[in-house]
């Protein structure tokens, strides 16, 4: 049995002084501060003391994978890791193959306790890191890290936990995909019953940011590229202190992909069914008039989905079509703009449209009118079936996509727009990964960890 007595019996001459500190410690922060470090080095003593007895137990030792015979021991080797709380070091026994072969040694204890040949940092330190540079630059990571790990941690440490991590994240995504691709579909994600019983909302948008030149190279130019990004969401209603009831996003979950809408279309598809898009009692599809976005509903979606276009990019189209027909009469056209925007919100597109076309047939449009009036007569009979907001309304769901496309936005935005940020294609895709692990509930899984704190019991 494991003991405190036992462990750091060594007579540790730090924890003496550390306990000094302590006592000698004047406001309630400093000696809080101070006895965090006794515990920090308690910490190491229990994890070594534990470390140190399993390396005594017995062990089977593996093949050799050259040549079949079992390996054998060469004696016991110092270990090192760096830890949430330091430095741990343990010494356990290493073997090789008896024949001499070419193989590296083995550590088996370091197998069982999952560390890596070459692993410098424990798990725990690194997930933590990868945790804080989901949300700030990787500096400011490496200085709050060092204020709960009491060492320096420099930033490109950091850097390469995120780097690792995160083509973790990406070689997963790929293996669902390639499942996906298939014909393997994934098993829907469980739910609440409420939220079981609640719209699922699909919306996607694109969003810019700043890569390097060409090559990685951090001089020259900046290469602005798109990232398409997709929602997914329980349409939840919530009434405000004032009364007002409004729409809330519940069980949000968002793919990204640094590409067009084809490279989306999987990602948006995966998540779709894992969302429960074949089993919701109601879907629906909310975007502005981009058409690589409707193209992608109409190929993939339409099926399960109803389509809604952002009413509010559609009022705009109208009142862009009511300047250009009724221009240097501006009341007019506010006029007829006021009255179109009312029909089409209250579920009468067609008069809009019976409108349009009436325009057109005037004698002496001048062509500019003409080709802005046709656009939108194509525009709203393109999106005919998109365009019934009094139904919407009706059964409670939304009829703008801003919600969807703020919450598109703020995945990229946060973190990767920063002044003077520029990016490397890798570097934006393994940050980008664990970003989207963090926020669809998948971070911890991804380094097997429990950072959160047990409930109380
Ligand atoms: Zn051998």
């Amino acid at each position: 049995m494991l003991c405190l007595h036992d462990s750091i019996r060594h007579d540790d001459p730090a924890v003496q002084r550390l306990l000094d500190a302590v006592e000698d410690a004047h406001s309630l922060t400093a000696v809080i501060l101070a006895a965090w470090q006794v515990a920090r080095v308690l910490t190491v003593h229990l994890v070594e003391a534990v470390l140190a007895e399993r390396a005594r137990r017995p062990l089977a030792w593996p093949r050799c994978p050259q040549c079949g015979v079992f390996l054998r021991s060469k004696g016991f080797a110092p270990r090192q890791v760096m830890s949430l709380f330091g430095p741990i070091r343990w010494r356990r026994r290493v073997g090789r193959c008896p024949h001499g072969c070419e193989t590296p040694q083995v550590a088996p204890w370091d197998e069982a306790l999952g560390v890596q040949p070459h692993q410098r940092t424990s798990g725990e330190l690194q997930s933590l890191g990868c945790a804080l540079a989901v949300f700030v630059p990787f500096a400011t990571a490496a200085r709050l890290l060092g204020w709960y790990s009491g060492r320096t941690v420099s930033p490109p440490a950091v850097w390469g936990w995120v780097q690792a991590a995160g083509q973790r994240a990406m070689e997963t995504r790929q293996e669902h995909l390639h499942a996906l691709a298939q014909g393997d579909l994934p098993a829907p994600e469980a739910l609440a019953a409420d939220l079981a019983a609640a719209p699922l909302v699909l919306g996607a948008d694109g969003v810019m940011v700043p890569f390097r030149p060409t090559g990685g190279q951090p001089t020259g130019k900046t290469r602005w590229q798109e990232i398409k990004v997709g929602v997914l969401a329980r349409l939840g209603q919530h009434r405000t202190r004032t009364g007002k009831v409004v729409t809330r996003l519940h069980h949000r979950r968002l793919v990204a992909v640094l590409g067009g809408v084809d490279a989306l279309q999987p990602r948006l598809w995966l998540e779709a069914v894992r969302q429960g898009i074949r089993q919701a009692p109601q879907v629906v599809w909310l975007s502005d008039g981009a058409r690589g976005l409707w193209r992608l509903y109409e190929e993939r979606l339409a099926a399960y989905a109803v389509g809604i276009l952002d009413f509010y990019h559609a009022a705009q189209y109208l009142w862009k079509g009511a300047a250009a027909w009724l221009d240097g009469r501006t009341t007019q056209a506010r006029r007829w703009f006021g009255w179109a925007r009312h029909r089409l919100r209250h579920g009468q597109p067609d008069g809009v449209l019976a409108d349009v076309v009436e325009a057109l047939e005037v004698e002496g449009l001048p062509a500019s009118a003409r080709d802005t009036l046709t656009a939108l007569y194509a525009y709203l009979e393109r999106h005919r079936d998109h365009l019934d907001y009094a139904t919407y309304k009706e059964l409670g769901l939304p009829i703008g996509s801003g919600m969807v496309e703020s919450a598109c936005k703020w995945l990229i935005q946060q973190r990767f727009k920063g002044v003077g940020m520029r990016w490397s294609e890798d570097g934006f895709n393994h940050l980008l990964h664990l970003r989207l692990a963090w926020v669809n509930g998948s971070f911890e899984a991804l380094f097997q960890v429990q950072l959160q704190p047990s409930p109380n019991t």
